[in-house]
């Protein structure tokens, strides 16, 4: 239904979402800091009079809505908006001008794409009920904007049924859309470690207890927590402590990463690693103190939004470019607070163009993204919207 419209639609509007993704990729910003990027995001909705509301998740998130005819359901598609700390490396005359910080996870393309379906389903509102609400949403990158949106209100009124999601993906071929029904991404939980040991002379290490020595052991036993058949993964990342290559120091600071799919294997992690650290303190007789921190729930996918996101699509794509995976990802995505709250999809947009064969993940100095695979995007979210509010 509606899919000819769709594709003209698309083809009208393609050089200003190009343009767009252009313009926002000069001017990444870390989280809660993306005032450009949000006054740039309202003056491209201002032009085309989409009405939204600004101000929330810290203050640059937006909520856009376009209202069809008549009540029905509600939907909402989301995008995240914020940069990372690495100096871009590309050649693109759209290159960074924010020296240091870089569109390097492809969020530009989100919020264009996001941007392109509103301009695509603003021009078909008298041909479904209900409506859709664009979510702008700060900080993907650690802190889970998402959660602060939600608990702002961004789900209620009018109180949104479904919800949708993507991501660029380097990994697949422009025009590809890859999905996975169940489980998608882990939670991306945090933890911190303090080993107490005993400082003192690095020539005396039978007078101390060597906090380093100790940390090294409780290391090994933490990462041999990382078991694929769970799944699950323990990395220790950051190691901290002593200053001065003749003083035993008194305390090692140890942060890491501990990835889950479930509730209970989510507390399981949790309570390993205190036993590990536990097990090895108590033998160097040494104290400690353990911190876990929470993040993100996992992102799991809801089967039946799933299959009929995949059903609009293939109307766009062809069933051949809708590939199912069965890998889950270790990475984590605040999406899954969304996917929490309300049956949802978050799929994956291949962004690789097809004249290349070499892969430059998402969060690498080099990554690009294939400006073609926007009208892909934006066609197969409009379709499925349009699908879903037509239907019910
Ligand atoms: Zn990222
Ligand atoms: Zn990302």
């Amino acid at each position: 239904m509606l899919t000819n419209e769709i594709r003209a639609l698309a083809e009208s509007w393609e050089q200003m979402a190009i343009d767009i993704r252009h313009m926002l990729h000069r001017i990444p910003e870390l989280q809660y800091n993306e005032f450009k990027t949000s006054g740039y995001i309202c003056s491209v909705l201002d032009t085309l009079s989409i009405p939204y509301k600004k101000g929330y998740g810290g203050g640059t998130g937006i909520v856009a809505e376009i209202c069809g005819t008549g009540d029905g359901k509600c939907v909402a598609l989301r995008a995240d908006i914020d940069a990372l700390p690495i100096c871009e490396e590309t050649n693109l005359p759209y290159k960074s001008e924010h020296e240091g910080l870089m569109h390097g996870c492809g969020h530009d393309a989100h919020m264009a794409i996001a941007l392109y379906t509103a301009f695509i389903l603003n021009e078909l509102r008298d041909s479904f009920k209900g409506s859709v609400k664009f979510l702008f949403q700060p900080a993907e990158e650690g802190d889970g904007g998402a959660e602060i949106m939600i608990e702002e209100g961004v789900l209620e009124n009018p109180s949104v049924d479904i919800c949708i999601g993507g991501h660029v993906m380097s990994e697949y071929e422009t025009g590809t859309i890859v999905y996975k029904n169940g489980s998608l991404m882990s939670s991306p939980d945090n933890f911190e470690v303090v080993i107490k040991g005993t400082g003192g002379h690095g020539a005396y290490p039978e007078r101390c207890v060597n906090p380093i020595v100790v940390a090294s052991e409780v290391i090994s036993s933490l990462t041999s927590l990382t078991d694929t058949n769970v799944p699950r993964v323990v990395s220790v990342c950051t190691v901290e402590g002593g200053s001065c290559p003749n003083v035993i120091p008194s305390t090692v600071k140890l942060t890491g990463t501990a990835r889950t799919f479930t509730r209970q294997s989510r507390d399981e992690v949790e309570r390993l690693i205190e036993e590990r650290v536990r097990e090895v303190t108590d033998k160097y007789l040494c104290g400690y103190n353990y911190k876990y921190i929470p993040l993100y729930p996992a992102l799991i996918n809801d089967d039946e939004v799933t299959e009929r996101f995949c059903e609009s699509a293939a109307k766009i794509v062809g069933e051949e470019m809708i590939v199912p995976t069965h890998q889950v990802s270790m990475a984590g995505d605040d999406f899954s607070y969304f996917a929490a709250a309300v049956p949802s999809t978050y799929v994956h947009i291949g962004c690789r163009s097809g004249e290349t064969d070499e892969i430059i993940p998402i969060h690498n100095p080099k990554f690009t993204v294939d400006d073609a695979c926007l009208s892909v995007a934006a066609m197969c979210y409009s379709q499925f919207i349009v699908d879903y509010l037509t239907r019910e």
